[in-house]
């Protein structure tokens, strides 16, 4: 049954712990939510495709629309500009649809603020040892980049008490059962 307004599942980890992979089979087993397509300033990776992992926008895009108040929230991110739009936001949810987001943990406390109903959900590595091993393994970033991402998963790793689930993506397929069962107490 479709409500008024969807629910907001807000999804923030560590670099290299998971989510993408986890957010992925999770929109696979619930076809109906959507996925909030973040801009960004960073350059695609080989196999992201503008308009569907990301909007791949300018840092000048980025300040113009940060100045016109288009953002629902923003973030300084690894040396890079993310953003949830905010006109993009409000079209999903007046449509009904439940929305899933993937964004650091500055911009899940600014959602918060607005949406404070909202779902929110940790995921954490086993160990530094094994974050660090998917980072490198997956072969997406340079070595000052991965270096970075590792110097700010400690900060960000300290956040996760402030979540309401903390999933540990050890076995992938148990982390997958463990966010499904968790969506789906809230639909
Ligand atoms: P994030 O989106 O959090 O940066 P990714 O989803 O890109 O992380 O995952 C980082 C790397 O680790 C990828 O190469 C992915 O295939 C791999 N990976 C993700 N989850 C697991 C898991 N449970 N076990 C082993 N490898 C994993
Ligand atoms: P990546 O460059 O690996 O895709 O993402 C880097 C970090 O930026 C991750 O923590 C990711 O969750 C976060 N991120 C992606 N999109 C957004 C967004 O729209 N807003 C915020 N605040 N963070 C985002």
């Amino acid at each position: 049954m479709m409500r008024n307004r969807g629910q907001l599942f807000i999804v923030s980890a560590p670099s290299g712990a998971g989510k993408t992979t986890l957010c992925n089979a999770l929109l696979e087993r619930f076809p109906d939510i959507r996925f909030s397509i973040s801009y960004t300033t960073r350059p695609p990776r080989a196999d992201e495709r503008e308009g569907i992992d990301y909007h791949f926008i300018t840092e000048e895009e980025f300040m113009k629309r940060t100045e016109a108040g288009r953002w629902a929230e923003w973030a300084e991110v690894h040396n890079n500009f993310y953003g949830t739009s905010s006109e993009s936001l409000n079209e999903t949810l007046s449509e009904g649809y439940d929305i899933l987001f993937e964004i650091d943990v500055q911009g899940t406390f600014q959602l918060l603020k607005r949406y404070p109903d909202s779902v929110t959900i940790f995921i954490m590595p086993p160990s530094y040892d094994v974050l660090k091993r998917r980072l490198e393994s997956r072969s997406t970033d340079a070595k000052d980049v991965i270096a970075t991402r590792i110097l700010n998963a400690e900060k960000e790793m300290a956040e996760k008490d402030r979540y309401r689930h903390i999933i540990v993506n050890d076995q992938l397929s148990e982390a997958v059962e463990e966010f499904v069962s968790i969506i789906e107490k809230y639909r």
